[in-house]
């Protein structure tokens, strides 16, 4: 048994701890904040409102599953999921909402009714897309991306074409469709998780099978009861989670880790898994000389958007709002260039707002709506209190229009959230909300390593390093930096044996 220990409580740094408990090590997490969840916690406010601060589309339940029956549990017994309907509304102007239906017959219907031919387009579009979740989800992600020859599966290879890693998602879309709310309605996953849709792989059409195949799901109680369930689970496997403990150095002699330094107090271990921030960790965690990358490397790096948040609570019901609205009644070019191209706060945002309240009664006082209003922007920019105010405005007038309700005057709760909030709570590299983004030049090997070159018994896991951005990739690289460091131990007790 070894003494492992794991810098921060996010998504995987809790599916790390877990694995690594329930195979009998001594595990101790150490999370900077006063709890769990890391970019996922809640907000509770002394009004009666709760909101997820961080992940709202719970994607991909195959994910969830899969990492609980590990356990042999079951989603079922850790927390109730129930499937959205509409999924989600795309607003592109006045009067003029598209509905997602979650029935695949209805969908195909809408796809008809604006293009004609576009169902069955629709239906290729997905069969193939389901090829590569099927590759993509159930097999590469769990690759720990250290050697090409990972990839070698004669299976892959053959499929490396139907995958499409190296041809553009946009002009992939576009094959399919002509009429821009449905290339609008393919290409946001990307948009807003990523990078502008030419550079992201077409390999990333998994993310549309994914969300219109599979279907958008809400765990009650909002993604604080799938942290909740983590945590509970990471626990009872044995693991000590440390709260409010600030990991401040990591000491390293002769290419090992000895222990790490958290509130000024010396911690021993054998083994680390740093799941905080990547580039924290590496910039002020561990000596130059033992880091992975330099600065001139992060400084090349496309990261995912930051974002503006609001949490708003409004003492009133909004009858023509469903749980999740995209508001794409501006020009979605524009904005991705000035998210991606030329970093800048935008001129005509695009923004989405998530209603919990609609679908979950705990998350807002009885007549009263929890509002969670997000604009995607480039990450290190510029950000204060009057920025942050002028698009409260832009985005509220747009919602009252949208909704036909008087808002403003009914709001009895309001906090916004930006990349200094980033920084300051989660050591966040430049501000970015979502990690590093899913382009070309930084998919699987190309991605920041999961494990440290030179100091042996150091592992990654989180959003910046494989498989990616996301709550289920998270969790799935907590899984991966846990099993890498499980075959290490192994290897050094067979030495020693
Ligand atoms: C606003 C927003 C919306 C999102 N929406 C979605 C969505 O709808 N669906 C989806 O699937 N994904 C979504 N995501 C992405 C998803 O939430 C993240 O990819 C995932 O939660 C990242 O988990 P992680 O463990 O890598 O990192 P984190 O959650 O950031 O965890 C890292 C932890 O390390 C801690 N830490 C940092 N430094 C130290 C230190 N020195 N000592 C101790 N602890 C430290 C931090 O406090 C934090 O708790 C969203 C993210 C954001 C921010």
């Amino acid at each position: 048994m070894s003494k492992i220990a794991i810098i921060g409580a996010g998504f995987s740094g809790l599916s790390a701890a877990a694995y690594l408990s329930a195979a009998g090590h001594e595990v101790h997490v150490f999370e900077k904040n006063a709890e769990t969840g890391g970019r996922a916690r809640q907000l509770q406010t002394g009004n009666g409102y709760v909101f997820d601060m961080g992940p709202s589309w719970y994607w991909m339940p195959g994910v969830f599953e899969k990492f609980f029956n590990d356990f042999d549990l079951t989603v079922a017994e850790m927390y109730k999921l129930t499937l959205l309907d509409p999924s989600f509304d795309i607003v592109f102007g006045e009067n003029d909402t598209m509905h997602i239906p979650a029935d695949f017959s209805n969908l195909c219907d809408l796809f008809e009714s604006l293009e004609t031919g576009s169902s069955s387009n629709l239906k290729k579009f997905l069969e193939e897309a389901k090829y590569k979740y099927k590759t993509g989800i159930e097999n590469l992600v769990y690759k720990p991306g250290l050697s090409i020859a990972e990839f070698a599966d004669i299976d892959l290879v053959k499929g490396a074409f139907r995958l499409q890693v190296f041809s553009s998602f946009s002009k992939h879309v576009r094959k399919y469709f002509s009429h821009p709310k449905l290339i609008a309605l393919m290409e946001f996953p990307v948009l807003f998780l990523g990078a502008m849709p030419e550079d992201t792989p077409a390999l990333y059409s998994l993310m549309n099978y994914a969300g219109l195949k599979l279907g958008t799901w809400y765990p009650e109680g909002g993604f604080g009861a799938v942290v909740n369930a983590m945590t509970k689970l990471a626990q009872s496997n044995g693991a000590i989670i440390h709260l409010n403990a600030v990991v401040e150095r990591i000491e390293v002699k002769n290419n090992m880790v000895e222990g790490i330094i958290v509130n000024g107090t010396r911690f021993e271990c054998d083994a680390v898994i740093a799941a905080a921030d990547y580039h924290h960790v590496e910039k002020e965690l561990l000596q130059l000389k033992d880091r992975n990358y330099t600065e001139d490397y992060w400084e090349k790096k496309t990261l995912a958007p930051s974002c503006l948040i609001f949490f708003i609570g409004v003492n009133k019901k909004i009858d023509l709002l469903n749980h999740h609205s995209l508001f794409f009644d501006e020009d979605i070019a524009l904005h991705s260039k000035e998210i991606y191209k030329d970093p800048q706060w935008p001129s005509k945002p695009l923004f989405y707002v998530c209603c919990s309240s609609k679908s979950d009664p705990v998350a807002a006082p009885p007549g009263h709506e929890n509002l969670f209003v997000l604009m995607p922007i480039a990450p290190g920019l510029n950000d204060n209190e009057e920025i942050r105010l002028k698009y409260f405005g832009i985005m509220m007038d747009r919602l009252q229009k949208q909704t036909g309700e008087d808002l403003l005057s009914h709001v009895d709760y309001k906090k916004s959230y930006c990349i200094n909030d980033f920084i300051a709570d989660y050591n966040s590299y430049k501000g970015n909300a979502y990690g590093l983004a899913n382009t070309l030049k930084q998919t699987a090997l190309l991605k920041p390593k999961i494990r440290n070159k030179k100091v042996r018994n150091l592992f990654y896991a989180g959003q910046f390093t494989v498989p990616g951005p996301g709550v289920p990739p998270s969790i799935i690289s907590g899984k991966v930096a846990a099993g890498q460091l499980m075959k290490y131990l192994k290897k050094v007790h067979e030495v020693v044996v």
